[in-house]
């Protein structure tokens, strides 16, 4: 799926390390392997031990640091963060990681998810006399920490964690300590791994593999990891409640070559077209995927299926980001321009376009005419999620409910809207079947509330959904 253009897109990606005399190029190869989380923003502090350094910018990782800012940030440790900018504004200072300086020592935070109590503590914290440099969650983390009456960073930073709710994956780093804590729910993906005598945290797992990092184990529902020069230690700063890792991040957002909780997106994602094939069935010449997410499903719905797996549509790898900003005319004039139908393929043949979701419905619609444009004789669309008829309230923006197309349609509207000659959405026993979690929490440890409604944490009335985040 093209994410960018669809309107489905995940807000960041966090990278962390800590014993290494090359953390800061380290770094920028881990932030790399997440660009796909985002990339509107980047950043990298990094501590010698002494003082935090940093350097952070609007853009690609690459074109952050272009001119040589690599070399400047000397040092034992670093963390990082790539991030997507939400509607209504890109500020310099909601680019991560944000960094605080105070006469005792200095902080560094990066966040990839989002609370859903933000609001409630901002009116809270600025009642007692805290002003907000950002529109940014993670701001109100820093605060907490600062204004926590425990002694010794740990406890305050546990005590600053509890009173959070939401989805987060935080990476907080002083000039001695790197501390890693995960939400009690376990919503967003982040673990750990090792590289030589160095110790390495990433949103996922991909991270590792670029830099040379061997897999230790995913970070545990609320627990908080503290490394410094004396190795690594485990502490809990609450007790963990019904696991509900995010199910997107298995269907669309992480690279295929990553696992989470050590099952791999790109089996998970072939699992899903064999179960999305048993459920509805269809008799066709070809079967293809929206690229690039969508490839993995796709040859598993043609396994199941026996239907050849054919490339059906090609994606245009260079198109300038001016096509991926977030707004509705250049998403529209996006699809034309990342995406093109194979004719040689398509053309008088019966399609099956695999595909992971459908937000709007407009993207869906442009792809099947131009699949019919290009010749194809039917095209029947099957997606590998439930349709999301809910907004989520965790980091990742789907828009509000009024623009989600099934929040307000049937799926025979949907078919109607999107022109397709069949659609189908697989179902979410199918989900869960397919990406085969063996927790024994609730829906095996995943969430499901975007095509559910029901979320695992309480959502409040002011909760500020990401799109409306730089609003605030
Ligand atoms: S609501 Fe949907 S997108 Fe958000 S965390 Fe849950 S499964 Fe993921």
């Amino acid at each position: 799926m093209l994410a960018d253009i669809k309107g489905l897109n995940e807000e960041c990606g966090v990278f962390g390390i800590w014993g290494h005399q090359d953390a800061a190029q380290l770094t920028y190869y881990g932030l790399h392997s997440l660009q796909h989380r985002g990339q509107e923003g980047a950043g990298i502090v990094v501590t010698d031990g002494a003082k935090l350094k940093m350097h952070k910018g609007h853009g690609l990782v690459n074109e952050v640091f272009s001119r040589g800012e690599l070399e400047g940030l000397t040092g034992h440790a670093a963390i990082g963060h790539v991030r997507y900018s939400t509607a209504g504004g890109n500020e310099y200072a909601n680019v991560q990681p944000l960094l605080f300086r105070s006469q005792t020592s200095s902080l560094a935070l990066a966040h990839n998810g989002n609370l859903v109590n933000a609001n409630a503590l901002k009116h809270q914290l600025e009642a007692q006399g805290s002003i907000f440099q950002t529109t940014s969650d993670t701001e109100v983390l820093a605060h907490l920490i600062k204004r926590s009456g425990y002694i010794g960073l740990k406890d305050q930073v546990k005590n600053a964690l509890t009173m959070l709710k939401g989805a987060y994956a935080f990476v907080i780093m002083t000039e001695d300590k790197l501390m890693v804590a995960l939400d009690p729910h376990g919503l967003r993906p982040l673990s750990i791994g090792i590289l030589g005598d160095a110790y390495v945290v990433a949103s996922e797992t991909c991270a590792f593999d670029v830099v040379g990092a061997e897999y230790l184990r995913d970070v545990k529902p609320g627990e908080l990891l503290i490394i410094d020069n004396d190795g690594m230690t485990a502490d809990t700063f609450s007790s963990p409640m019904n696991r509900s890792i995010c199910s997107m991040e298995y269907i669309y957002f992480s690279r295929p070559d990553s696992n989470i909780d050590q099952i791999n997106i790109h089996s998970a994602r072939k699992n899903l077209g064999k179960e999305l094939y048993k459920e509805f069935p269809v008799e066709a010449d070809v079967v293809t995927g929206v690229p690039d997410s969508s490839i993995s499903a796709a040859i598993g719905y043609a396994e199941e299926s026996g239907i050849p797996y054919e490339i059906g549509l090609i994606k245009n790898r260079y198109v300038g980001r001016t096509f991926i900003q977030p707004s509705q005319e250049l998403r529209e004039l996006g699809v034309k321009m990342k995406l093109s139908p194979v004719r040689g393929i398509v053309e008088g043949k019966r399609v099956v376009m695999v595909d992971d979701s459908i937000v709007r419905g407009t993207t869906s619609r442009r792809i099947v005419k131009m699949l019919r444009a290009a010749g194809a004789t039917e095209v029947h669309v099957r997606i590998t999620a439930p349709p999301i008829a809910h907004p989520c309230y965790y980091g990742i923006d789907t828009s509000e409910k009024a623009e989600l197309i099934a929040s307000n349609h049937t799926v025979e509207e949907i078919r109607d809207i999107i022109g397709a000659d069949s659609l189908a959405f697989l179902s979410p026993e199918g989900l869960l079947k397919g990406i085969g979690r063996p927790d024994s929490d609730p829906n095996n440890g995943q969430c499901l509330a975007c095509f559910t409604g029901k979320y695992p944490t309480e959502i409040y009335p002011d909760t500020v959904l990401p799109y409306e985040k730089e609003m605030v």
